[in-house]
């Protein structure tokens, strides 16, 4: 069956990474830049493999220079999540990518961000530092979250490349956002082992992983989350598209599910993986038989671990069930 309709919520998505490629290459027209490079013959996103993913997402983000640009990117991204009956969804959003860590700047960019509105969709953002730049910027970028720590500014997070530093360099910026009151979550055992899933976890003190799928390889590990409860926030989809593994029958969130650990599922960076929620839905049914009830527990899953205040809960919680 389609599950379009089905309501759904996603905890995991990069603002930027859900950027339509037509959006944003109606916008570096705009401002003529030429991103052509960055695009396949058909307008996709083009990329081989993470490294160029990456690279290829940091290009897109040259056309968004403004405030005003972010809100409409937003609208965009709420449209869609819309079109795929998405209620509730946390983005990740990076100081980096907004007026490059300048708290002023930041400011302006949220205040226009969430002047985007889809009735019947609710967008809380996660504000996440990139593993890449390195632990410095991190601390700058965990300093914008914690001034402007809101209703709306609910987490702090962690994304870029896993193989750069260990979780434990990037431990001070994760207290301070901590501190400001932050709920907390890392990108970690995507690419890594086990061993980055359970540094982050000790030394960060997380409550939600990113990924963290080849938790799977270490009974320990999937003893410990299932135990404490730690939350994965998983993106089969893009997992399979980056090749972390070859098919959706391949991966391990079912094991995972099965063995008590909560997952929920997300899409990442939809366009670049070409996927959607409904397609993730589609793909889990397809290959596990994932119907209804599934889908349902994972909506509870998603909306015990969101970051949203109590409020907020209730009205997705009514959502999900009309
Ligand atoms: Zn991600």
């Amino acid at each position: 069956m389609s599950w379009k309709s089905f309501p759904k919520i996603e905890l995991h998505l990069h603002l930027e990474g859900a950027a339509d490629p037509a959006f944003i290459r109606g916008l570096a027209k705009e401002k003529s830049i030429d991103l052509q490079k960055i695009f396949d013959e058909n307008g996709n996103y083009k990329y081989d493999g993470f490294g160029e993913f990456l690279s290829t997402y940091e290009a897109a983000t040259q056309a968004l220079q403004s405030p005003n640009d972010f809100k409409r990117l937003t609208q965009s991204v709420l449209e869609n999540l819309a079109e795929h009956n998405v209620v509730y969804a946390e983005a990740f959003i990076s100081p980096d990518f907004c007026g490059g860590r300048d708290l002023g700047a930041w400011r302006e960019y949220l205040a226009a961000m969430q002047e985007a509105h889809v009735a019947g969709v609710t967008l809380k953002g996660i504000v996440t530092c990139i593993r890449h730049f390195g632990p410095e910027k991190a601390r700058e970028t965990a300093k914008c979250a914690a001034e402007t720590a809101s209703d709306w500014i609910v987490g702090f997070g962690m994304g870029g490349a896993e193989d750069v530093g260990r979780a434990t360099d990037f431990a001070y910026a994760f207290d301070i956002a901590r501190e400001a009151g932050l709920r907390l979550t890392s990108h970690a055992g995507e690419w890594g082992g086990s061993q980055s899933v359970w540094e982050t976890v000790n030394d960060l003190k997380v409550e939600r992983i990113g990924h963290g799928v080849h938790s799977i390889n270490d009974l320990n590990l999937v003893r410990y989350l299932a135990e404490t409860g730690i939350v994965l926030e998983v993106n089969p989809g893009s997992n399979v598209a980056l090749g972390v593994f070859h098919s959706f029958a391949e991966h391990p969130i079912a094991k995972l599910r099965d063995a008590g650990v909560k997952v929920t599922v997300s899409t990442d960076d939809p366009p670049f993986f070409h996927t959607t929620m409904t397609r993730e839905f589609e793909e889990l049914e397809r290959a596990f038989g994932w119907g209804s009830d599934d889908f349902k527990r994972l909506n509870q899953t998603a909306l015990e671990a969101a970051f949203c205040d109590a409020t907020t809960k209730e009205i997705i919680s009514k959502r999900l069930d009309t």
